[in-house]
């Protein structure tokens, strides 16, 4: 870049941030004369695309009207023009921003390795490959998040200070129960011995350091395929014997056309067992599938024979009510759940109950996306959840918008050209549809924990952290966040320059749920913490 362009962005930065930090509007003279002034440098300077825009937004408004700008218009409006700066700043940054892929087509590896530098670059290498790669340091870590990640593969090293990689493959291979993900070992032992114990515990391969890579990128796709074979033949869920959630289009597209054709209504719940997490911790998981394995028994034997029951992810069900309106399915649920509620578990003598919360939705002839349909039945779950949990909601047929949960996305960068992309880019994201996202920026770490916007205990936050600011930089601010009560409410994903590896590895040792190195692509970025907003309630 040369210096009068360097020049240029400073400007143009330090415009930006003026803006952002204003508490009133922004005049609409001030814009204009901005737009005004970048057209004439931009080209004068060479730089005649960001020339182009500045003097086509310049036109698109009139000169004289005396208006205000709110932060939020001004954000949307320069946003053609700030991301040009973007991609020329970034300029090994090639992508159509518009290009959406599907999320759930990418395969993604869980990674677990307390050799930061190994993680480091095994992640780049294989994300070069196409794939999502979830690095984890913290072994602990890495089993507790397993099921909310639900990875297609996972990789272990051997040979870790803390825990050894075998008694993490048993964990596990514990919490897989039946269920194929397929594993693979690392490690630098050469002997049988460790060869054979691995195969032993269920790993599916053992690879030698110092690894090929070529070779074990084919290794890793070998079992992704195998993975993949195994996932396109099976129908039924291993633990609860119910239908997995790859019948659903199936059975719902037969019920819709009897819909269409009979004005036959149906209806779809959708469950989730309350407080589950705690189970698990307290009874541990073994008891928890129990738990699962039996809840799924009962909706079989209770609901009628043409009423199918799905395992829609972890501990959510749905169920697919033909010829039933409503407040009957509701009627049948809260039926379930008074006699699921009864039904006690026990460990080592100390019993327990359970309980479920569900939503109910009546397809109506309308609306026949499936994907719509679920969304309204989980919003009157989420709305079954907010009231106490343990009840059943009905969507009311009439309403428009619905609830939708709530997940605050802070962005803390110092770099305003950043936080003004990040901002429009989230606020206009497809996230946006299934979640009522609260997004705030700050300037630094210091600005970010002073403000009161992090202390709600009970809601999620995902947070985009950028390593180095200044006053006090990402590290510290992930740091203070890791030692506050309710810690887990966090999700936090770093901004570390590529240079800095021993700033990823201390994000990682500090409990980081993911890093992006900038320069980064907005594309790859979104979907990264699409996988992240998964994982997240
Ligand atoms: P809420 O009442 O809001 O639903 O709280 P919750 O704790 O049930 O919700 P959350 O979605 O946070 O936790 C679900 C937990 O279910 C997290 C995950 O570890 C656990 N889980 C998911 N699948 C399985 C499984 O197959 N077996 C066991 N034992 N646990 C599972
Ligand atoms: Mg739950
Ligand atoms: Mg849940």
């Amino acid at each position: 870049m040369n210096k009068y362009l360097q020049t240029l962005v400073k400007n143009v930065r330090k415009q930006l941030e003026a803006w952002l930090n204003e508490q009133e509007g922004i005049h609409h003279r001030e814009l204009f004369r901005f737009l005004h002034s970048i057209s004439g440098t931009a080209e004068t300077i060479g730089f005649s695309e960001a020339g182009k825009m500045a003097r086509s937004l310049m036109e698109s408004i009139d000169e004289k009207e005396d208006k205000e700008w709110t932060k939020e218009e001004l954000q949307s409006f320069l946003f053609p023009l700030i991301s040009i700066f973007y991609h020329e700043e970034y300029s090994n940054v090639d992508e159509v921003i518009t290009k959406k892929e599907n999320l759930d087509d990418q395969k993604l590896i869980l990674l677990i390795d307390d050799d930061t530098a190994l993680l480091m670059y095994l992640k780049d290498e294989l994300e070069k490959n196409g794939w999502v790669v979830i690095a984890v340091a913290d072994s602990e870590r890495a089993i507790h998040s397993y099921y909310d990640l639900n990875p297609d593969c996972v990789i272990i090293d051997i040979h870790m200070k803390d825990k050894n990689g075998l008694e993490v493959l048993s964990h596990l291979k514990e919490q897989m129960n039946q269920h194929f993900i397929p594993t693979i070992m690392i490690s630098v032992d050469k002997s049988k011995e460790m060869r054979m114990k691995s195969y032993e515990l269920g790993a599916d391969d053992y690879i030698q350091k110092p690894l090929e890579m070529d070779e074990f990128i084919v290794r890793i796709t070998r079992q992704l395929d195998r993975k993949q074979a195994i996932d396109d033949l099976i129908l039924v869920d291993e633990l609860t014997r119910v239908y997995n959630r790859k019948y659903l289009p199936q059975v719902y597209d037969r019920l819709v056309n009897q819909l269409q054709r009979h004005y036959e209504t149906f209806s779809i719940g959708m469950l989730d067992l309350d407080h589950f997490k705690s189970v698990n911790d307290t009874y541990g998981h073994i008891i928890g599938d129990k738990v699962l394995a039996s809840f799924a028994e009962m909706l079989k034997n209770t609901l009628r024979l043409n009423d199918v029951v799905i395992r829609y992810g972890g501990e959510e069900f749905i169920v697919l009510l033909p010829d039933t309106k409503a407040d009957d399915a509701k009627l049948v649920l809260d039926r379930i759940l008074q006699d699921f509620s009864k039904q006690t578990f026990a460990k080592n003598g100390e019993s327990f109950t359970c309980t479920f919360s569900a939503g109910v939705h009546e397809v109506q002839v309308h609306e026949l996306d499936l994907t719509k349909n679920i969304e309204l039945a989980d919003s009157a779950l989420y709305e079954a959840k907010q009231a106490g949990r343990a009840q059943v909601k009905i969507v009311p047929v009439t309403e428009g918008t619905y609830l939708k949960k709530p997940v605050h996305l802070g962005i803390i960068d110092d770099d305003p050209i950043i936080r003004t992309m990040l901002e429009d880019l989230m606020s206009k994201s497809k996230f946006t549809e299934q979640f009522k996202l609260d997004i705030r920026s700050f300037k630094d770490g210091m600005e970010f924990m002073e403000s009161d916007w992090h202390t709600i205990k009970d809601e999620p936050y995902l947070i985009i952290l950028d390593g180095m600011m200044p006053r006090m930089d990402g590290l510290e601010v992930l740091q203070s966040l890791r030692k506050m009560r309710y810690q887990e409410r966090f999700t936090i994903m770093m901004l570390t320059s590529r240079k800095s590896d021993h700033d990823i590895s201390r994000a990682l040792q500090l409990g980081a749920d993911d890093y992006i190195t900038k320069p980064f692509k907005l594309l790859e970025l979104e979907t990264r913490l699409g996988h992240l907003l998964k994982r997240m309630k």
